[in-house]
Parts: structure tokens; C-alpha cells; sequence
């Protein structure tokens, strides 16, 4: 991804992530919400349910029992055990007693105002029977009462004292038969939705209202409440659920950002690097192993930060191969190389500096160009300076012998780097125009080991003697790995038992006391 997009899509994955599981949450709070006040309705719906169902049956117990005691009717025993009923039971207001379909007492005594009885118009089982409606007496307040009927008695129970529930929040309570005829309602409410609810058994919400009811044996009760205390309760919900959602986002947002800005940081800074032109070379010795004699040098590139820190090679060239930086980076290393070893090269024809050339720059042999002006400016010899290539740079063979051969046409010796850890085939060595193989520190470092490789060290120094390869040992810190490699035949070596890589000025001291009078074995 470009530089420029990865701050914005990061802003934008991070947004969009991060906000999600606060809208999942704030989604989530308002269905819970709902949910919640769906069963708290279908409670108070059953409370009621069980209100009226109490009040009734207790109404018809009551009449049960004055028809089974045979009353004489309106007897003064009559009339007392009327009076001691209405007493007792609570609900009850009030029971009529008619004969030939006219009120002959109450329990407040005798009537005066002969009245009509109303016939049920609900019929309950076991010949019970409701009336809905106005109460007949003047004792009563007319219209609130609902009468129990049975035989030649009618009891008379408050509409209100059936959805008479305290309740939490406020809410619509009302009960109905089961045929949808509507006893009671303690508040104002939508008619249909009422009538709705009194036929079946449901709980849902509207944009307006969330309600639930419940069915029993005789009545349906229901419950209905306002959406905006759910919203009230949906808002409490998500404040319990905003820490969670802005941590979960805080950390994706933080992640998203971190991670952004370490590679932003790598890649913006690789590019301040090459433009104020950072990075330099350390020259490791390469020694002739019949003579002790210091013949060239790898050079190998530093990244010194303006805080004093180092930058290991191992961790930007690779980032800089895949981000397509590397090109810039051998350009300035090669003119580097060049304005460091000038002098030495034109004083010293048979020392040589190895170059490590990326595998994009073999695939394009964009460098040559480059690496070819600057050693005209520096009037050096293009056969002082050889180049150095992993097989990965050998992958797309065509384009990678193109280059070689220009190099090899130049003058230039081509090694192949760090030989033996790819899959590198004999044929494509043989078929490529290199003339330098540089062992690979693993196989140095099992020469007088029993390890697997220490088998395959001394036929890769035979195959490369056969196919003409000059041969370079790598990493050589130990004097029998020297005297081994002396004794099979490798030409040169490097490593830390003759040095580390050096600044240039102090490279070109190693080279000149190295090279002065007699050769120098390694000390054992
Ligand atoms: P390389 O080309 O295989 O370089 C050899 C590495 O082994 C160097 O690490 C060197 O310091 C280290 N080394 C040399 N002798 C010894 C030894 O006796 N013992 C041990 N343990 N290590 C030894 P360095 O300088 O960190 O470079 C690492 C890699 O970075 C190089 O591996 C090469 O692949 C890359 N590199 C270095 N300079 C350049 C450059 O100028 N251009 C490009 N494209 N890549 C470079
Ligand atoms: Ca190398
Ligand atoms: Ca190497």
C-alpha cells in the first residue's frame, strides 16, 4: 500500500472497528431492552390474571355458599349473613338478591326501588354468569361494577379492583373474557391494539407502544407500556455497556494505529535516510589463505541514526527489497564505496571490494549504469570491484544472465552469496556466467563437528574447483576452520579471526600493516 493511504485506511479501519462494537452495543441495549420489558409486562399481566381470577372466584364461592345454606330469601338471618358476606370478602361491594326477575334486598337490607335484573350477558361455566355493565342501585357509583350471577344472586365487584396491580414503571393494565369482552383498563389506550390483545395471547413492540398478554381459564390480562421508557431503559443499558464498547475500541484503535505507525515509521524513515544520504559502508577483510595476505574486502552497509544508534542491515534491506527502496540504497553505497576506496584501488591493483547487489537490482541491472559511472570517476579498475548476489536474485534466470553477463563484460567478478541455504540447482550454476562462490557461515561453522552439513562442506568446495569457481569461505572465526579450508584448497576467507567489518580508514590501516613484509598466519 502507498505510504500516503495507509494513514487514512488505518483512521478508517480503526473508526469503522472501533465504532462497531459500540453501535453493536447501543443495537444490542435497545433489543435487550425491549426484550426485558416484554417479560416485566407478561408479569404484570399474570399478577393481574391472577387478581381478577382471585376476585371472581371468590365472588362465586361466596354465592355458592348463600345457595347451598337455602337461605330463606330476605329473612333477617337473610339479610345478616348477606351483610357478614360482603364483610368478608373484600372485592365484594355489594349482592343483590331478585326474585321473579326483580331486586327484593341487598345486603344493606330490604329495597325500597323495586329494580330489574340484568341478565348476564358473559356466561361463565357451572352457570355462573357476568354482567358487564352499570350497577343498579343507588348505593352503588353506576357503571364501575361488574356483578357475579348466580342463582337468584349477583355480587357486585369494582372494575378497578381487577387491574388494581401496583406497579414499578408506569403502565396500562386491563383484563377481558376470553372472547375479547373488555372488563377492565386502568388507564387510556389504543382501542384496537386493546381489542387485539384481548383476543389472543402475544407480547411484541410498536414504534409507539411494547406490550405483552396472557390467556388463563376465563380472562386474558394484559400489560401495555410506553416505548419511551424503554428508551429510558435501553439508554441505561448502553451506559452500562459504553466502558466495555470504548475499551474493546480504544485497544483496536491503539493496535491499529501502533502498527501503522512502526511501519510508517520504518518506510518514512528509510526515506529520510536515502535522502539525506545515511548510509555507509564497513569494509570486512578478505584474506588470501596461502598467504595471509588481505586481498579485498566485503563491504557491508551501516546505518548509523542521528541519535547514535546502528540499524542492523538484517532488519531494513530486506523491509527496503519489499517496499522497493533497495535501488536507492545500492545507488548510494556504490558511489560511497567508490569515494572511500579510490585511493586504495588505484594504489593496489590486486585488491578487490565486493559489493552486495539485491536481487531487484539483478533482475533490472539498474546499478550498472550507476556503478559504472562511478568507478569512471574514480578512475579505478572495473575488475577491483565484484559483486555479490544471493540466489534469489538468480529466480528469473533470463533477466538475472542479462545482467551477469554486462557485469562480466565490464570485468567485473560476480559471486554467488551465501551458497548452500537456497535450492540453488548445479545446472543453473553452470548455465549462469559466475566465477565466485561464497560458502555460507553454516557449513564453516561444521567443519570439525559431526553435524549433517560438515559432509557436504568439503563437495561443495570439489563441485566449485570443478566448475572453475573461485572459492570464499564466509564467517571463518576459528584457525582450524582456516587451516581446514587451506588445506582443501579455498582460495580466500573472511570472518571475525581476522576481522570484523571495519570503518574505511581503519580498513585501509588493517589492509596496509596486514600486506607489509612477510606474511602473517593467524595466531593459534
Ligand atoms: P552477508 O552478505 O552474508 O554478509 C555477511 C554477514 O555476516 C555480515 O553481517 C557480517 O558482519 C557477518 N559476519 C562476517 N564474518 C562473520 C563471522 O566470522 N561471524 C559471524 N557471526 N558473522 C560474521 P551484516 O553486516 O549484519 O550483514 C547482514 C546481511 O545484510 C548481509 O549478509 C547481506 O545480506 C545484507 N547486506 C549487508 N550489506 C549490504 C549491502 O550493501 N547491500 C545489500 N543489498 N545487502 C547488504
Ligand atoms: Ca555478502
Ligand atoms: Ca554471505
Amino acid at each position: 500500500m502507498r505510504r500516503r493511504l495507509i494513514l487514512p485506511a488505518a483512521i478508517g479501519l480503526g473508526v469503522s472497528i472501533g465504532l462497531l462494537p459500540l453501535a453493536g452495543a447501543y443495537y444490542l441495549s435497545g433489543e435487550r431492552a425491549i426484550a426485558t420489558e416484554r417479560l416485566h409486562l407478561r408479569d404484570y399481566a399474570g399478577w393481574t390474571l391472577q387478581r381478577t381470577d382471585r376476585a371472581i372466584t371468590r365472588a362465586k364461592s361466596s354465592l355458592r355458599r348463600l345457595v347451598m345454606e337455602n337461605h330463606e330469601l330476605c329473612s333477617p338471618r337473610h339479610l345478616e349473613r348477606l351483610k357478614q358476606l360482603k364483610m368478608d370478602v373484600l372485592t365484594v361491594e355489594d349482592i343483590d338478591t331478585f326474585k321473579d326477575g326483580k331486586l327484593i334486598c341487598d345486603s344493606w337490607g330490604l329495597s325500597s326501588s323495586p329494580e330489574l335484573m340484568r341478565k348476564p350477558n358473559i356466561l361463565l361455566a357451572d352457570d355462573f354468569g357476568l354482567v358487564v355493565g352499570s350497577g343498579p342501585t343507588a348505593h352503588r357509583p353506576q357503571g364501575d361494577m361488574l356483578a357475579v350471577a348466580f342463582g337468584p344472586y349477583q355480587a357486585f365487584i369494582h372494575k378497578e379492583s381487577l387491574v388494581d396491580v401496583l406497579h414499578d414503571t408506569p403502565m396500562v393494565l386491563g383484563v377481558a373474557t376470553r372472547d375479547g369482552e373488555l372488563l377492565a383498563l386502568s388507564g387510556q389506550a389504543d382501542l384496537s391494539l386493546v381489542r387485539q390483545l384481548s383476543r389472543e395471547e402475544m407480547s411484541g413492540a410498536t414504534n409507539q407502544k411494547v406490550f405483552a398478554s396472557l390467556r388463563g381459564a376465563d380472562f386474558v390480562a394484559f400489560a401495555i407500556s410506553d416505548r419511551r421508557v424503554v428508551d429510558r431503559r435501553a439508554n441505561d443499558e448502553l451506559w452500562k455497556l459504553i466502558p466495555i464498547g470504548t475499551a474493546i475500541s480504544a485497544i483496536v484503535i491503539g493496535l491499529i494505529v501502533w502498527v501503522s505507525r512502526q511501519r510508517m515509521s520504518l518506510a518514512g524513515e528509510l526515506r529520510t535516510g536515502i535522502a539525506y544520504r545515511e548510509f555507509i559502508a564497513h569494509y570486512q577483510p578478505i584474506i588470501e589463505l596461502s598467504t595471509g595476505k588481505c586481498v579485498g574486502a566485503e563491504a557491508l552497509i551501516r546505518w548509523p541514526r542521528p541519535d547514535g544508534s546502528w540499524v542492523s542491515p538484517d532488519l531494513f534491506i530486506p523491509y527496503a527489497e519489499a517496499h522497493h527502496l533497495i535501488g536507492p540504497v545500492t545507488d548510494i553505497l556504490i558511489e560511497r564505496i567508490l569515494e572511500d576506496m579510490k585511493v586504495a584501488l588505484r594504489a593496489d591493483p590486486s585488491l578487490h571490494i565486493a559489493i552486495n547487489i539485491s536481487a531487484e537490482d539483478i533482475q533490472s541491472g539498474r546499478f550498472l549504469d550507476v556503478l559504472s559511472d562511478a568507478i569512471e570517476k574514480a578512475q579505478v579498475n572495473p575488475a577491483q570491484i565484484w559483486l555479490e548476489a544471493t540466489e534469489r536474485g538468480f529466480m528469473e534466470a533470463d533477466a538475472a544472465r542479462a545482467t551477469l553477463e554486462r557485469a562480466r563484460e565490464r570485468g567485473h567478478a560476480v559471486a554467488i552469496d551465501d551458497f548452500g541455504t537456497g535450492y540453488s540447482s548445479l545446472s543453473l550454476l553452470e548455465s549462469l556466467p559466475l566465477n565466485v562462490l561464497k560458502i555460507d557461515k553454516s557449513f564453516i561453522d561444521a567443519i570439525g563437528r559431526k553435524a549433517a552439513t560438515s559432509i557436504v562442506t568439503p563437495s561443495i568446495i570439489d563441485m566449485a574447483h570443478t566448475l572453475k569457481f573461485i572459492v570464499v569461505a564466509e564467517g571463518v572465526e576459528k584457525v582450524e576452520q582456516a587451516a581446514y579450508l587451506e588445506a582443501a584448497g579455498v582460495e580466500f576467507a573472511q570472518g571475525w579471526l581476522y576481522s570484523k567489518a571495519l570503518p574505511p580508514r581503519e580498513f585501509l590501516q588493517f589492509h596496509s600493516l596486514r600486506n607489509a613484509g612477510s606474511p602473517m598466519p593467524e595466531a593459534a
